[in-house]
């Protein structure tokens, strides 16, 4: 078996966002990047998987610019056997980054294709959604536990009542929520040797695919800045100053 994961550069979860002085997106210049987190759990899933003599291969991709190979050098630092990189220079809607990922799975015809659930700065959670149901593959979101079988997967889904399980057939795509696991960091060894494991290139635009961006960004805004709270010195202080000046009660 073989599983595809999708992994995407974007700012590091722990930098402060900082908006840009015109409103015209935030600035990215001399900020730290990682791998999406969920990104990260996706990619420990396929490896365990790989592991456990289940699967036999897997295969990084992402989309984006020449550093956007960083992280499909940190998915094969920590035990993917091979990276892809499709070469983009500017931003990619969910829809476009769909369509690519189409185009490579009927190339490599994965079993499977390993997502995230979200991408932390479009915050869409809409890739993995989209490729399935181009593909017309099941799709098993929001998973947190996974168990291959024969051919299904069980998968234990997030959702807003709790917990569901489900069993699709394969192949299918599944995306990741960050409980799935506990991705491991890369020792300095692997690390080196993911140096020498292969990456093929290829371009966007030259895969035959539509691009063209559905969405126009107006304007990126600072969120308003919250006021600082008060202390009370009594329950009927308290209740005073939430009837007569929140009005609330
Ligand atoms: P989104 O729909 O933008 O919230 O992204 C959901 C998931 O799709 C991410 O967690 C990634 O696994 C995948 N994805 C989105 N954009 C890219 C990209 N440019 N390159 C690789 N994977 C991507």
């Amino acid at each position: 078996m073989k599983i595809l994961v999708a992994v995407k550069r974007v700012i590091d979860y722990n930098v402060q966002i900082r908006v840009k002085e015109d409103g015209s997106g935030v600035h990215t210049d001399n900020v730290k990047m990682s791998t999406n987190p969920p990104d990260d759990n996706a990619v420990e899933e396929a490896v365990k998987l790989k592991e456990s003599g289940k699967v036999k291969e897997v295969v990084a991709i992402t989309i984006g610019e020449e550093k956007a190979q960083e992280t499909v050098r940190k998915a094969l630092a920590v035990g993917a056997d091979r990276g892809i990189h499709v070469k983009a220079d500017s931003y990619i809607e969910p829809l476009g980054v769909a369509k690519i990922l189409k185009k490579v799975v009927e190339k490599e015809k994965p079993d499977m294709v390993f997502l995230g659930k979200q991408a932390i700065d479009d915050d869409c959670n809409q890739t993995g959604q989209m490729l399935a149901a181009m593909l017309n593959w099941p799709q098993g979101t929001f998973s947190s536990k996974v168990n291959l079988k024969d051919k299904v997967i069980e998968i234990v889904r997030e959702i807003d009542e709790g917990l569901e399980t489900i069993e699709i057939n394969l192949p299918a795509v599944v995306t990741c929520d960050l409980r799935l696991n506990e991705p491991r960091y890369a020792s300095l060894p692997n690390i080196m040797k993911a140096k020498k494991k292969p990456m093929e290139q290829m371009v966007a635009k030259d895969l035959g695919v539509d691009l063209t961006n559905r969405i126009q960004q107006l304007k990126v805004e600072e969120p308003p800045k919250r006021k600082g709270g008060i202390k009370v010195s009594s329950v009927a202080e308290l209740v005073s100053k939430l009837k007569n000046e929140a009005k609330v009660i």
